[in-house]
């Protein structure tokens, strides 16, 4: 897409400090990393929502998350990542390209984990929700 950042670092428009690329996806560090070693990965086909991701790219996606991910422990010496998609705006996604963080994480570094970005007090039954996605998953 034309004005899309991400696009434009993919197609080299744009600079960026790339750390992994294969055929579906490109991997580079985050311009405002929230520690060193904070990754972007990035589909090359523009999507705006995860859901509009085929399976092959998908897989191509999380393929070089693995990739990044590895790279982080063996070159960064982290002890374990974050690895986290924010798909739409209610999840906090701010560039409408889909893309995954990848960010590394020390034993020591005082962060919290996935569980700490929301936590509802109104918590069904789970037979209730799973009904609901089942039954969205059979359409
Ligand atoms: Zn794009």
């Amino acid at each position: 897409m034309a004005d899309c950042i991400f696009c434009k670092i993919v197609d080299g428009e744009i600079e960026a400090n790339k750390i992994f690329e294969n055929s579906s996806a490109f991997a580079f560090l985050d311009a405002n990393p929230l520690v060193d070693g904070h990754v972007v990965v990035v589909p090359k086909g523009h999507v705006e929502r995860f859901s509009d991701m085929d399976g092959e790219a998908a897989a191509g996606l999380f393929d070089a998350v693995q990739a990044v991910h590895d790279a982080i422990l063996s070159g960064l010496d982290a002890d374990g990542t974050n690895i986290g998609l924010n798909d739409g705006k209610a999840a906090g996604q701010a560039i409408p390209h889909t893309h995954v963080h990848v960010i590394p994480r020390y034993s020591d570094d005082g962060g919290g984990s996935l569980h700490s970005i929301v936590q509802s007090d109104d918590i069904s039954e789970l037979e209730e929700v799973q009904e609901k996605l089942l039954s969205s998953l059979c359409r």
